[in-house]
C-alpha cells in the first residue's frame, strides 16, 4: 500500500474526490470550494487548496510536505521563480516526481 490506509488508498483514487496527493511535494491536499472549468486546462479547479497533516480515516501523522523545500530548490538550484508553463519545462523530471525526496532520503 503506498499511503497509510484503505480509505486513504480509495479517497484519492475516487473521481471528484476532493483529496489529492502531490507526489513531487508529497502533499495530501483537500480541496474545496466553488468548482469552475480551468479554461487553459480544461480541468476542474477549486478555489481552497487545504494541506492535510493528519488522515481523516486512521488519524496518522502524514509524512512532511515538501512543498517549501521543493520551491527553495527550484529557485535556488534552477533559477526558476515564476512557475508559469514555460519556467515549468526547465524543471528536471525528478523533481517532477517523487524521485528528489526519495534520493535525499527526506
Ligand atoms: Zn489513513
Amino acid at each position: 500500500m503506498r499511503h497509510c490506509c484503505i480509505k486513504m488508498e480509495g479517497a484519492l483514487e475516487e473521481y471528484g474526490s476532493p483529496l489529492r496527493y502531490v507526489p513531487y511535494s508529497r502533499s495530501y491536499d483537500m480541496e474545496y470550494g466553488t468548482v469552475f472549468k480551468n479554461i487553459e486546462t480544461g480541468k476542474d479547479a477549486a478555489i481552497v487548496v487545504e494541506p492535510l497533516k493528519y488522515c481523516p480515516w486512521c488519524g496518522v501523522k502524514l509524512p512532511k510536505n515538501l512543498f517549501q523545500e521543493w520551491v527553495k530548490i527550484i529557485e535556488g538550484k534552477f533559477k526558476i521563480d515564476t512557475l508559469d508553463k514555460e519556467e515549468i519545462k526547465k524543471v528536471p523530471e525528478e523533481y517532477m516526481t517523487e524521485e528528489w525526496w526519495k534520493k535525499k532520503g527526506l
